[in-house]
């Protein structure tokens, strides 16, 4: 856990809202580690921020284990990465050691399952999540892997919760592949 001082706040302030903080983190069994900002202000954006995670998934009916607040947290974190099982698992055993693949993988498959992320199968090998769960296309990139957001309208969008051809359509994806912007640039296509 890292601390930080507020360059306007004086050291005998800082010290106050150290034991503050010290305070708030016995008292919170659900504070995430994250860098901490000797700052009032920013304290209360962190804790309102891991406050939203808790209650989001208690909205959904998901008991707010320390393991899936920090799943949620990650994938609200890297909303444009559209990780794999195996990256958020990478990335968050590095502070949790008790974190298993499994554990990983159900939370991800009962987040699908509640609404909270969604699997986007672009790749058609492996399933990769999504924060964002809003109605949107993906673009993979043929040379390095990478799978962004388009942004393009869809005209299928409106037809959402219509029968076609006598079957409700529920989800819509629109998956186009080609070289990206970066590639383009970086190898002068
Ligand atoms: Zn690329
Ligand atoms: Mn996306």
């Amino acid at each position: 856990m890292n601390f930080q001082s507020c360059s306007e706040q004086s050291s005998e302030n800082s010290t106050g809202t150290r034991a503050l903080i010290f305070k708030n983190l016995f008292l919170s069994k659900f504070f995430l580690d994250r860098d901490i900002l000797i700052c009032n202000n920013y304290i209360l954006v962190i804790l309102t921020m891991i406050e939203t995670i808790k209650n989001t998934l208690k909205e959904k009916g998901i008991k707010p284990t320390y393991q899936r607040l920090k799943i949620l947290d990650y994938m609200s974190q890297n909303i444009r990465n559209h990780p794999t099982v195996e990256m958020i698992y990478a990335e968050l055993a590095k502070d949790i050691p008790t974190i298993s693949m499994t554990t990983v993988y159900n939370t991800l498959s009962t987040f699908i399952e509640k609404g909270l992320v969604c699997g986007v199968t672009i790749t058609g090998t492996e399933v990769r999540y999504d924060f964002n769960t809003e109605s949107h296309h993906h673009f993979l990139c043929k040379k390095c892997g990478q799978i962004k957001d388009i942004d393009i309208p869809c005209s299928l969008a409106a037809k959402k919760g219509e029968l076609v051809d006598g079957h409700r359509l529920e989800e819509i994806h629109g998956y186009f592949k080609g070289t990206c912007r970066d590639c383009l640039e970086r190898f002068k296509i």
